[in-house]
């Protein structure tokens, strides 16, 4: 659908569907030259209904439609309307049979909605509306029906056909041709189905639930990459145990599969019983994956596995419940990872997300709450808001409960809504059931957009022994709000004694007993907190574990900063005070002179971290990284981006000027021996060994030059090569960087999620990624627009992370992006929707920069025929 005037669509509108399905019966016939879809509706009115005469409207998208035929007799033409985006049938009676056959043409279907070819095999995806390129139907979450599916293609093309659900029946056909049946018994909405046909490979594997049943797990791929499923298939064992354990959520099928495609533009998808993953989110060996893939598909294995029940067995009501699903099941991946590895390290990583990408997106033109009131394309709201924040949102209901009453909650929501489609408002209403605990304030951070400010004073009466907090909750204006209601926030701290010792935090003289950390809940504006029994000013620790999703403004100095870097007995407050004293040394010499004096204090702060093998080295590792520029950006108004990148790159090299015999014996003493392993002790040591490595080839130091060289050619996992690949070309020896290029594309060209690193590594760095090279690697062989991986590899991540290049002043990298997003936006709008992201933030930049960031927008603007995804994201960004 293509329209000038797309329509908003308000959550104060919905209706409860008119009709509702009890059955679906799918038959495809499959061919090269396109798909014959015939399905069969049982159909009844909803008793529920607002208005009972109301004509049976279903909706289609990019549909051609053959017959219709309602209780088997062929309708007459004048007894529906085919009006493209919705087939009318105009009476109807009360229940009814209705069987629509269409034909659709996956292999030209570019958008990647619905059914489409990938790499030779067919595949489907229908989050959030993709159901409806395949079908006229009900396409809403609230319309949930038992699906059978029966696939008919070549036996010799497409062996393997899959749906969801239990294989029921198969045989043979004429002409070479087979069919497999499946049948799913759960009631599920349509953008749960999933359909996959190809000649793929098996691995299968077993699993015993905690009931006893044994469950038949199966990984389908490319032959190529048979060798690259055990990370993902153990880990799907691992999420399966976790769920048991931690929620008491057993599988409900008898089989489990996921199958890899390479031409996805999510994630995955959590398809009932059929889980389909973007190739990158799921294959991994030693040799073609870093430690952060072997992570990330430790996460989203579990991510998309948990939803059968936080999103398949309990669904959303509405696309505005969005983060009913993804908010709780964001919420669970992040428990599971930080149980798998080093939680304060989980932490840390999931804040920077946050803080970095999500608060952007909260202070930006397209800020929502976490429970939208409108959109006009769904697909623009699969956001950090939704997911992170969402989770965000959840967390601080376990913080609020504690983890005991926070599962007899989660029980109460499965067991009250199992087989629903429900809101997030009946979430958070089972958690009050079960907790007894008022959660009704709590509520506005569903409603309300917009990052809260929780400005934090002090002082301290030493005749009293009194230190008082208080903290003053402010939450900016957004687009279509202002004047918000104070929200419900857990704030946890503790204080450190001179010495370094958390003091106890008595909040009424004489208490007895007094924990060293509380958390506070703050509901009003302003709150005065007095703690006694204090002898001398103590130094706050604030929002521990970051128990709230807000910016906290405290004036720091210097030396409590690094005061709280060495002492705090939290991780994460310990990481953040290093990023705090960072960001302040950073930000205080962007525009200062060359010969401004860094202060000496970081350089003897980084030293001990680097020096002192006693440190935890995985928070070490954390500690080490300076904070990015897209961070710095975010802390700063009115930002200048080569200013701000020249001021950061001088910390960096200073520091590795002044440590540069720490930073080697660093290097030495994280040199891998042994076996490769994904341990979390392992990944900090190569996380050391490569920072180490990539800041000493920022000082062009001949000893580190030879040390790169090396481990590039010696390397025997990814994370070691690609550390080596990418400090040689962030480096200023142009001959090393085309060397190591080229050996690393010769030897890998043939596995296209390690040719997506490669491009990567080259669109990130100013040293190998201006607009020329940019376009060179666009021109490239292994360059694909109709692969969204590789389109994010280049022009997202040049635009995403090439910041200095992106924003270069003469606006060449704004013009850049508009020409590509235009240019996706016929063939993949929801792509090309994501890709406009870094110029929304236009407000964000130097006058200079804004004017030609907003010409780059009124460009893309003024495309004809621009798609609804892409008009919301400008015309959003343009107004505001
Ligand atoms: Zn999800």
């Amino acid at each position: 659908m293509r329209t000038n005037q797309p329509q908003t669509i308000y959550l104060s509108d919905y209706r409860v569907p008119a009709y509702l399905v009890d059955t679906v019966d799918l038959r495809f016939e499959l061919f090269e030259e396109g798909a014959r879809v015939h399905s069969t509706l049982s159909l009844r009115r909803n008793p529920a209904a607002t208005e009972p005469g109301a004509p049976l409207e279903l909706d289609g998208d990019s549909l051609r439609l053959e017959s219709v035929a309602l209780d088997g007799n062929n309708l007459a033409p004048d007894a529906y309307e085919d009006r493209g985006d919705q087939l009318v049938v105009h009476s109807v009676p009360g229940q009814f049979e209705l069987t629509v056959v269409t034909w659709i043409e996956p292999q030209n279907n570019t958008r990647l909605e619905g059914l489409y070819k990938s790499s030779g095999m067919f595949c489907t995806q229908c989050e959030a509306e993709g159901f409806r390129c395949i079908t006229y139907f009900p396409d809403r979450p609230d319309v949930m029906a038992r699906f059978r599916t029966r696939i008919e293609a070549s036996r010799q093309a497409y062996p393997v056909l899959l749906s969801n659900g239990n294989d029921v029946d198969r045989g043979e056909l004429d002409g070479g041709r087979h069919f497999v049946t499946w049948e799913d018994p759960f009631p599920k909405p349509c953008y749960l189905f999933a359909l996959v046909a190809g000649d793929l490979v098996e691995k299968r594997d077993r699993f015993t639930t905690m009931s006893g049943r044994d469950i038949d797990l199966r990984m389908y791929v490319e032959p190529r990459n048979a060798e690259k499923c055990d990370h993902a298939m153990d880990s799907l064992k691992r999420s399966m145990r976790w769920d048991e354990e931690v929620y008491g959520r057993e599988y409900d099928l008898d089989i489990f599969m996921i199958v890899a495609v390479d031409d996805f533009n999510m994630g995955a998808m959590e398809n009932k019983g059929l889980n389909i993953f973007n190739s990158s989110c799921v294959l991994a060996s030693q040799d073609t994956a870093t430690d952060l893939a072997f992570q990330r598909i430790e996460a989203i294995v579990a991510h998309e596995y948990f939803h059968n029940w936080s999103g398949n067995r309990v669904t959303c009501r509405d696309w505005f419940q969005l983060s009913l699903k993804e908010g709780f099941t964001v919420f669970r991946d992040s428990q599971f990872s930080s149980d798998m590895g080093s939680p304060t390290v989980k932490r840390i990583e999931d804040v920077t997300l946050l803080r970095t990408a999500q608060f952007a997106e909260d202070g930006g033109p397209m800020a929502h709450p976490v429970r939208p009131a409108s959109y006009m394309e769904i697909s623009n709201f699969y956001t950090l808001t939704i997911y992170e924040k969402g989770a965000e949102v959840v967390r601080m209901i376990h913080t609020l409960l504690g983890p005991d009453l926070f599962r007899k909650g989660s029980d109460l929501y499965f067991e009250r809504h199992d087989g629903q489609a429900v809101t997030t408002d009946d979430f958070v209403k089972a958690m009050e059931d079960a907790s007894g605990r008022d959660l009704g304030q709590f509520r506005l951070w569903y409603e309300q957009a917009g990052t809260p400010v929780l400005t934090v004073s002090d002082d301290f009466d030493e005749a009293r022994g009194v230190y008082r907090l208080s903290v003053e909750q402010c939450i900016p204006d957004t687009p279509g709000q202002s004047r918000k209601k104070p929200q419900h926030i857990p704030f946890a701290l503790g204080l450190l004694g001179g010495d370094g010792e958390p003091l106890p935090l008595l909040l009424a003289a004489g208490e007895k007993n007094a924990p060293v950390e509380r958390v506070l809940e703050l509901t009003d504006e302003v709150h005065h907190f007095e703690f006694h029994g204090v002898r001398e000013k103590p130094v706050p620790s604030l929002l521990r574990h970051f128990s709230a999703p807000v910016r906290v403004e405290y004036p720091w100095s210097r030396e409590q900063l690094l005061f709280l870097m060495s002492h705090d007995p939290d991780g994460f407050n310990r990481w953040d005070a290093g990023q705090r004293l960072a960001v302040d040394v950073i930000l205080s010499l962007v525009g200062a002179p060359e010969n401004a004096t860094i202060e000496p204090r970081l350089v003897t702060a980084y030293r001990q971290l680097i020096s002192d093998p006693e440190l935890d080295q995985a928070l070490v590792a954390k500690m080490l990284q300076l904070p990015s520029e897209a961070y710095l950006i975010e802390l700063s108004e009115d930002a200048d981006v080569p200013a701000i990148h020249q001021a950061r790159e001088r910390v960096l090299r200073h520091l590795a000027l002044s440590l540069r015999d720490e930073l080697m014996a660093c290097y030495q003493r994280n040199l891998s021996s042994g076996d490769y392993v994904v341990t979390p002790e392992a990944i900090a040591r190569r996380s050391l060994l490569n920072t180490a490595l990539s800041w000493l080839l920022m000082i062009n130091d001949e000893e580190a030059r030879a040390l790169a060289a090396r481990q590039f050619s010696e390397a025997d996992n990814m994370t070691d090569r690609l550390g080596a690949l990418r400090a040689l070309v962030n480096s200023d020896y142009d001959g090393d960087r085309n060397q190591a290029l080229a050996a690393f594309y010769q030897r890998f060209q043939n596995d296209p999620q390690v040719v997506e690193q490669w491009f990567s590594v080259q669109a990130a760095s100013q040293q190998a990624g201006s607009l020329s090279q940019i376009h060179a690697l666009l021109r490239h062989p292994a360059f694909d627009w109709k692969n969204p991986n590789k389109v994010r590899s280049v022009v997202g991540v040049f635009a995403g992370q090439n910041l200095a290049a992106f924003h270069d002043p003469d606006g060449s990298g704004y013009e850049f992006l508009a020409e590509q997003v235009c240019r996706l936006d016929d063939s993949n709008p929801q792509i090309a929707a994501r890709l406009v992201t870094p110029l929304t933030r236009w407000k964000k930049f130097a006058p200079a920069y804004r004017a030609l960031m907003k010409a780059a927008l009124e460009r893309i603007r003024d495309k004809p025929g621009l798609s609804r995804d892409v008009y919301e994201v400008v015309h959003k960004s343009l107004a505001d």
